[in-house]
């Protein structure tokens, strides 16, 4: 474990003032991509749920969300940053602390990244590191530690040169999981953190605690998957709209987010129940896998798929930012403090599909829950995601192509960068492939 230290060994010492007018003129851009993004999502499906509205005001990040952590912050509660859906959740609940996902997904900031690591590194990494060179996120600068998860190499070099600036936490999962020695090695992760967070917050985990935070937490997933399931019939929701909500879990009260949820289930029930959709239902439906995609600058696929002519609608995905993060609950057998740790651990290790894991089965995991996924949305074709830098998504491609052909499931290489420089291009590849997936449907 890793603390914050008085000499930077990789941040620069910028003046005050151009850290100023670099925040507020990224600010200032990222207020409009946002209002863009929401104006654009609701031009796309102009009944767009009533429901809707709340997302888009948690989806501010200079708003209502932001003042809300101040506020708890300046009452004493501590703020818990992850850079990974790793990051137990349920324990950062327990000791009431609140959890926060950090990685950036602004465009402008990884060129200021730029100035710290080569081009060639991933830039969800380098947008992060410029996101702090310029006091950016206000969530990542109202976290009082950050838990990072060594998944990659980018994640493992972010964590050392985030350590200039705020208190980093390190967990390392084992890169196989079925072997005898994985489940406790990372149980004993787990634990660490456990002692890291109480430390932090002053607050004991009690069987208590933890008990009501797994339950929020299931409760959540629960909302989470009734959102999902509704998203396998007729489009009764555009995937972007989706993906809003998903992301908004990491960021917003679970609580209050679970009941807005709900709340939007049951309004999608009723439009389903009268065949209100938010698209033709012979719409080409998409999945899309990869890279993850943070709000707000990297909606650019999202928005592509469903502004493209023809026109696609993302039906889901398996991404670690939106429908692979709540998906899966924590089991718990009896609610002893130790079958609970042993829940967790259990569901934030085998339950992921990240492609940091490897096995002479081809990390099958990721693989069988994709072909599910594929299946279960009655998905026509599948956009394989990479932004370049991004090793491991990219590695995993050829194994993924293989087992969708074989199911007889179009497959499509995207790979693109942290830029809107290419959406052009991008709209041209896109559109090609939805108009394949057309003719497929005509046929
Ligand atoms: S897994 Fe890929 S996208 Fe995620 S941090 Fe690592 S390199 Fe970047």
């Amino acid at each position: 474990m890793k603390s914050q230290s008085a000499e930077k060994k990789y941040l620069p010492d910028m003046p005050q003032k151009e850290v100023e007018e670099l925040n507020a003129s990224v600010k200032a851009a990222s207020e409009r991509i946002m209002a863009d993004n929401i104006e654009r999502m609701k031009k796309t499906d102009p009944n767009r749920p009533a429901a809707m509205q709340y997302f888009d005001e948690v989806s501010n990040f200079f708003g209502m969300r932001q003042k809300e952590i101040q506020e708890a912050k300046a009452q004493g509660r501590k703020v818990i940053g992850y850079l990974c859906v790793f990051a137990p959740i349920e324990l950062i609940l327990a000791a009431d602390a609140i959890p926060v996902r950090v990685n950036s997904g602004w465009y402008d900031t990884s060129k200021l990244g730029d100035r710290i690591v080569p081009v060639e590194v991933c830039p969800v990494i380098r947008s992060t590191i410029g996101a702090k060179m310029i006091d950016l996120s206000p969530y990542l600068e109202l976290s009082d530690a950050v838990i990072s998860t060594l998944t990659c190499d980018g994640q493992t070099k972010l964590s050392e040169i985030l350590s200039d600036a705020k208190q980093m936490w390190i967990m390392t999962p084992p890169r196989v999981k079925d072997s005898a020695q994985s489940l406790h090695l990372w149980k004993e992760e787990i634990k660490a953190i456990k002692t890291q967070i109480e430390k932090l917050t002053g607050n004991k985990i009690t069987p208590k605690k933890l008990k009501e935070a797994i339950e929020t937490m299931q409760k959540a997933t629960k909302a989470f998957r009734r959102l999902q399931d509704l998203r396998k019939g007729n489009p009764v929701i555009m995937g972007r709209d989706a993906m809003l909500v998903n992301q908004m879990s990491m960021w917003d009260d679970i609580k209050r987010w679970t009941k807005k949820t709900e709340a939007l289930c049951d309004e999608l029930e009723k439009r389903a129940e009268k065949n209100e959709w938010a698209c033709p239902p012979d719409t080409p439906r998409v999945i899309v896998t990869g890279t993850p995609m943070f709000w707000p600058d990297n909606w650019k696929l999202p928005t592509l798929i469903e502004e493209a002519t023809p026109q696609g609608i993302l039906v889901g995905d398996e991404l670690c930012s939106s429908d692979r993060v709540l998906y899966d609950p924590v089991g718990i057998d009896e609610w002893t403090m130790d079958d609970m740790i042993n829940g967790i651990a259990e569901r934030y290790l085998m339950a992921s599909t990240c492609p940091c894991f490897t096995s002479k089965d081809g990390n099958e995991d990721r693989v069988n829950w994709l072909l599910n996924k594929v299946k279960d949305t009655k998905a026509q074709g599948v956009i394989y995601y990479v932004i370049r830098g991004c090793m491991l998504y990219a590695m995993e491609y050829s194994r993924v192509k293989k087992a969708l052909d074989k199911v007889d499931i179009p497959v499509y290489y995207l790979d693109t960068e942290y830029t809107r420089e290419d959406v052009g291009q991008m709209k041209t590849r896109v559109e090609a492939f939805l108009e394949m997936l057309s003719a497929r449907v005509d046929f």
